[in-house]
Formats: structure tokens, C-alpha cells, sequence
């Protein structure tokens, strides 16, 4: 039998497959300093991805931050298998199955009980559509169409879609289609507390960001319908980091001003910052949430928008207009949803958010040398995700780090000059201190 080789696949996948976030010929010309490498993976096994010459690549990033147990889980593949041979997929508009009813009522608790309610979707750019539209919408059906602006944080990243590019704040994602995108969306400061200035603390930081919003709900809030934020990182902008402080304040402020509070924590939710959703170290809940990425384990597109009763109860109507007629083919997937229930019984049987606390120490620990470097900024840490700022002006830094980290073995991709990593849940304290390892090999090989 004739075995494929990493070759056999580069110049089909290059020729064939159209793939994202990436100028195409950059793939296409080794040893240029934007030459970027494209990977064809074999298998996946725990933290690990397999090529198929025989290299393997620790997976620091989660695969775009969306694994959470590792590839080819053996927990959540027998899922997936016995759900395979149950049911793959019936559209949910008038009819309903057991692994999305399961999975709303177990999202529905751990919200304890604040967000009773789960439109389901296949990724995160149209969960944050839905959000938007549902916002918009439940002003309408109150008798308030006037608030139908949104507001989003400076460096924001809520998907890539024409409408959740809105509330997307990333010139190189938004600029090239700045005239199809609605313009009623303001872009207000954001607490990321890189910055502070001379004496202010991340606190002081949110309180300053929190006045911003304050004065713009000031003016604005009548037309206001709903503020969208990452709740304590931003990832997209660099995994900037806030205090809860924000999250508290702009609970208050759009209780006030009546405007609703969206988290996207498609990046942040399931465990990545130490709690299972983010907005918990604040204290709050919020009336809309986002969810995708790492609910289904990182096995299949599934994105969830979770909403409170009150909005819920004001499109119940005999009118078919003040309905929620927003639907794709795949919503509620069973594949997708039992994946997703696996997922949380992982975080059950294996009490993950606890273990978590000694990884992220390890992770830390990992990382600490780094910040006696000359170029390191700003390393910061947030749970399962730890980062820093590489202060250079060479244009292909990051181009040049990731080369590096892949020829050593690992699969950590800088955003801009920012360096971080995000593994999946299952990593162990010795790969922990070789991602470590590898950072600090990487970026003396890239400065
Ligand atoms: C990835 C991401 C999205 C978009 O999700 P897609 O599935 O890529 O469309 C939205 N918001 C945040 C915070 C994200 O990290």
C-alpha cells in the first residue's frame, strides 16, 4: 500500500482549497521572509497534531483556540459513534431531539438559571448576528425600534461575517469592506489595561474605559440597543487582558440606560480564563451570551446564543412577524450537540475547572523566565491563556516565530507581536515546559 507524504498533499491543498486568514501566495514561495507554511496533518492525538512524514507539533493554540481535550478524545469520539448510529441530523423547526434539549437545560444551569434559553447556530460569526438581531428585535416587539445601535470595545473581534464585522473593531479583517458594513455601530475604549497610565492600576484602567461608556450612554443611550464585549480578554486584539472591574461597571451602566449586555465568550467561555464562562469573576450575568469554539470539545461547528426570559417572552406573540425567524440548515446539529455534551461531562467527572488552576500555575511557571528578556512586554496571564508583547519593528516577526516554533516542534502562532499560548485542557506539566521551552528557543530564533 502506498503511504501519502507531506508532499503529496502541499501542492493539491494549495492548487484546491482556498484557505482562510492567509494571502495564498505566501504558501507559495519558500525561504521568502512571508513564506508561511502550510502543514498537511495525518492524525491528531491528545495535544498533539501528526504529519505525514513522521513530525508531530505540539498544538500551544488549541487549534484556534477551539480544543479543549485533546484531538481524537476517546470520551467524546464514543459519543460522537453511538450518536452517529442514533440520529445525524433533523431540522430542528418543528421537531426536537435529545441532545439539544439536554444541552440547552444544562447550559440554561450553569447560567444558574439566568439565560433559560438556547438558539443554536454553526459558528461564532453568525451567534454574534443572532445576538445582534435578537437585541434589535426585542426592542422592536417592546415599542422601542429607536435602539437599534450597537456598541462594541476598541480591538474587538466578534466574527468576520458582513454584520458581525460591525462590532469588529480589526483594521486589517474590516478596512477592505468598510462600505458594505453598518456604520451604526461606535467603537468605544476598551479597559485593556496595557493602557494605563503612569500610576493607574488594571482597575483604574476599567474605571476610566467605564466613564467612556458612561458618557456615550449619556448622550446616546435612548438609540442604544445593546453593548457587545469579550468579556476580561479581548483575543483577536492581541489577548489583551482587563480587569472584572469593567464587567461590573457596564453591568451597571447598561442596567441604568437600558441597553443589553452581550458577552461573546466564544474565545473566553468554557474554562479558558478560570471560571466556565468569564463574565463569573465579575459577578454578573448578562442578558445575551455567545457561545462556539471549545462547547463542542473543538470537534464541530456549533455556535449557541443564550438569552434571559425577559427578551425570550417579548417575541411570544399569535403575530408571526414578532417571532425570531433567523434559521440555518444545521441548527442544532445532534452530531454537534452530543459532542458538546461529552464536553461538559469532561468538565463533570474530571472537575477540569480545579485541575485547571495547577495547569495555568505551570503554565506560568513555564513562562516566567521570559520576563527578565529585554524585548518581552507586558506578560500577562488569564487562566489557560498567557501571553506577551515582543517589542521589535522587524516586519515579519511573527511570520518568523511561528516558522520557528513549527521547526521545533510546535504550533504557536503570534498575533501581530504579540506571542501566546492557549493549550488544550489535557496538556501535560511536561508539555506545558516544553511550549516554554520552545518560546524561548523561537524567539531568540526570530529577533
Ligand atoms: C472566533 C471568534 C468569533 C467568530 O467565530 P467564528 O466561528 O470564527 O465565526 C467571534 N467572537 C470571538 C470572541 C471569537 O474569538
Amino acid at each position: 500500500m502506498r503511504t501519502s507524504s507531506n508532499e503529496d498533499w502541499l501542492a493539491r491543498s494549495q492548487a484546491a482549497v482556498w484557505h482562510p486568514c492567509t494571502q495564498m501566495q505566501h504558501h507559495a514561495r519558500p525561504g521568502a521572509p512571508a513564506y508561511l507554511p502550510l502543514v498537511p496533518i495525518a492524525r491528531g492525538e491528545g495535544a498533539w497534531l501528526h504529519d505525514f512524514d513522521g513530525n508531530r507539533y505540539l498544538d500551544g493554540i488549541s487549534s484556534w483556540w477551539t480544543n479543549l481535550f485533546g484531538h481524537a478524545n476517546p470520551r467524546i469520539n464514543a459519543a460522537l459513534r453511538e450518536q452517529l448510529d442514533t440520529l445525524e441530523h433533523v431540522m430542528l423547526a418543528g421537531f426536537t431531539h435529545q441532545p439539544v434539549v439536554e444541552l440547552s437545560e444544562r447550559l440554561s444551569v450553569l447560567t444558574g438559571g439566568a439565560l433559560g434559553h438556547a438558539f443554536y447556530a454553526s459558528d461564532g460569526a453568525s451567534a454574534t448576528e443572532i445576538a445582534l438581531k435578537m437585541s434589535f428585535h426585542y426592542w422592536r416587539n417592546i415599542g422601542r425600534p429607536e435602539k437599534s445601535e450597537f456598541l462594541c470595545l476598541a480591538g474587538s473581534y466578534h466574527g468576520e461575517t458582513v454584520g458581525a464585522l460591525a462590532v469588529t473593531d480589526v483594521a486589517i479583517f474590516k478596512d477592505a469592506y468598510a462600505p458594505l458594513v453598518r456604520a451604526a455601530a461606535h467603537v468605544l475604549p476598551s479597559p485593556d489595561f496595557r493602557q494605563a497610565e503612569a500610576g493607574e492600576t488594571p482597575a483604574d484602567v476599567a474605571r476610566r474605559a467605564a466613564a467612556g461608556l458612561e458618557n456615550w450612554l449619556q448622550q446616546h443611550g435612548e438609540r442604544t440597543a445593546a453593548l457587545i464585549v469579550e468579556p476580561l480578554v479581548q483575543g483577536a486584539a492581541g489577548m489583551a487582558m482587563y480587569d472584572p472591574e469593567y464587567l461590573r461597571l457596564a453591568r451597571q451602566l447598561c442596567d441604568r440606560y437600558e441597553v443589553h449586555l452581550v458577552c461573546d465568550e466564544i474565545a473566553v467561555g468554557c474554562g479558558r480564563t478560570g471560571t466556565f464562562f468569564a463574565h463569573e469573576q465579575a459577578d454578573i450575568r448578562p442578558d445575551l451570551m455567545c457561545l462556539s469554539k471549545g462547547i463542542s470539545g473543538g470537534y464541530l461547528p456549533l455556535s449557541i446564543v443564550l438569552c434571559s426570559d425577559t427578551i425570550y417572552a417579548a417575541f411570544l406573540d399569535d403575530s408571526v412577524a414578532r417571532a425570531f425567524l433567523h434559521s440555518h440548515s444545521y441548527t442544532g446539529n445532534p452530531l454537534a450537540c452530543r459532542a458538546a455534551l461529552a464536553t461538559l461531562d469532561i468538565f463533570e467527572q474530571d472537575d477540569v475547572i480545579a485541575a485547571n488552576r495547577a495547569k495555568a500555575q505551570a503554565i506560568g511557571a513555564a513562562l516566567a523566565p521570559l520576563a527578565d528578556h529585554p524585548q518581552v512586554k507586558h506578560l500577562r496571564q488569564r487562566g489557560m491563556i498567557a501571553a506577551f508583547d515582543v517589542a521589535t519593528d522587524a516586519p515579519y516577526f511573527s511570520r518568523q516565530f511561528y516558522r520557528a516554533a513549527l521547526d521545533r516542534g510546535a504550533l504557536i502562532r503570534p498575533i501581530g507581536n504579540t506571542v501566546y499560548v492557549m493549550p488544550p485542557y489535557i496538556v501535560s506539566d511536561e508539555e506545558i515546559a516544553l511550549l516554554g521551552q520552545t518560546i524561548a528557543a523561537a524567539l531568540t530564533a526570530s529577533l
